[in-house]
């Protein structure tokens, strides 16, 4: 892994210097050199050390966990653990704390339906922000319809922040959940955690943060965010697909009753009634995604190696470096002038479809539609924006042929 710097880039001239830019294009074999892949927000491209860790868990050190008494199982359920405990310790948490889930959309599904329904009841209020992804929504909504509870929305600011300020005036002592995405997916906007756990804790309310943006782009201590539930997903932080992470505080997960039922989440079973065992196992019903797991601890070992510091000021210079291009085009820019790695683009009167379908032509993918957030799309008064969103592998060349494609766009439109 090599560093590289900014000033030897052929656009740096109109961005302030950064010290250093990462290097790491030849470790994507998914991306060549030739294709400006700006849509790591959805899905991240997979580093070789991850596809080789995949391989060698499906191959040669392939068995089942938890079950099996021979040797090979007995290195898979150790390799298993192993991964949560890797996770754990990357996001500042005990391995007893983290549950492994589908992705994040199933962990806010899982938090809804077993502390949601043991601990939300009628009348009590449940308060989101209005730029929430969809998976920070529904499942809130599918509970409040359940248990006659009340959703509250926090506005944002001019800019497209959270209006921390008015969201905090909206916690009322009926507010028994606060759940917020910690980075923007549209925007790229970040919250400020610890100031919003403080104030929810304060009137007995819970936090949960949707981390699916921030834990591939930012430094994370569950014990400085100071939050009850932390989720994210593997894919978007250079792991699997189908394997996600719950983080729950200790006294919570111990309280929360099983979610769903099945092998591995019991300690004995009769048909007149059944002992459930201890957390994180107790989520965890079935076979496990045991590679996905295991991929994702690559991908963490991976992103630990390169440093995550590293990767956050390379992603800071390039979106600043995409933003001034942009803007030198007179494209309006959606959400904050600092936004973590993504950026929400509108070229004229052009629909973000045809932007990205020209920008395809060219070499660059990026995201067009509502991002899965339709009330913020609602809000930004759009029926979808462009979105481009960067990553350890973008290069200043990328962000060039992002710039040209909207060049074109703009002749083919006049
Ligand atoms: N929240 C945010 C902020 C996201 O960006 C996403 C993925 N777009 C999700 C939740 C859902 O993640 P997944 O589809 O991996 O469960």
């Amino acid at each position: 892994m090599t560093a590289l710097p900014l000033a030897a880039a052929p656009l740096a001239a109109s961005v302030a210097p950064a010290p250093r830019l990462l290097d790491l294009r030849s470790e994507f074999p998914g991306v060549p050199e030739t294709w400006a892949y700006l849509d790591a927000a959805a899905t991240a491209q997979k580093p070789r050390a991850v596809i080789e860790a995949i391989a060698r868990a499906y191959g040669e050190d392939y068995a089942t966990v938890h079950r099996g008494v021979y040797a090979r199982s007995a290195r898979m359920t150790e390799a298993y653990e192993d991964a949560r405990a890797c996770v754990a310790r990357f996001i500042g948490a005990d391995a007893g704390e983290l549950v492994f889930v589908r992705g994040a959309t199933e962990a806010i599904n899982l938090v809804a339906q077993s502390w949601g329904a043991a601990n939300i009841g009628p009348g009590d209020r449940i308060l989101l922000s209005r730029l929430e992804h969809h998976s920070n929504i529904v499942p809130w909504r599918m509970l409040a319809d359940r248990v006659g509870a009340v959703i509250d929305v926090a506005p944002l600011t001019e800019d497209g922040r959270i209006d921390e300020a008015a969201l905090i005036a909206c916690i009322t002592p009926e507010t028994k959940l606060v759940s917020i995405a910690h980075v923007s997916n549209v925007l790229g906007s970040v919250a400020d955690v610890s100031r919003i756990a403080a104030a929810a804790h304060a009137a007995g309310a819970k936090l949960l943060v949707d981390g699916c943006q921030a834990a591939p782009r930012m430094a994370l201590d569950m014990a400085a965010l100071d939050c009850d539930f932390y989720v994210f997903s593997g894919h978007k932080l250079y792991g699997p697909t189908g394997i996600g992470v719950l983080f729950a505080r200790a006294d919570i997960l111990a309280a929360m009753p099983p979610w769903q039922g099945g092998g591995a989440m019991i300690e004995e079973v009769h048909f007149e009634h059944v002992s459930y065992t201890a957390p994180p196992l107790r989520f965890e019903a079935g076979t496990p995604h045991i590679v996905g797991a295991i991929g994702l601890a690559a991908a963490i070992s991976w992103v630990e190696q390169v440093g995550i510091a590293a990767i956050e000021a390379h992603e800071a210079a390039l979106t600043a470096l995409a933003r001034a291009e942009l803007e030198s085009l007179g494209v309006r820019i959606f959400g904050p002038s600092h936004s973590a790695g993504i950026l929400s683009f509108a070229v004229g009167e052009v629909h973000p479809h045809d932007v990205a379908t020209i920008l395809d032509e060219g070499g660059v993918a990026i995201r067009a539609g509502h991002h899965c957030a339709q009330p913020l799309m609602r809000h930004l008064g759009v029926p979808a924006t462009a979105r481009a969103s960067v990553s350890a592998h973008t290069t200043p060349a990328d962000i060039a042929r992002l710039a040209e494609g909207v060049k074109r766009v703009m002749r083919i439109f006049g």
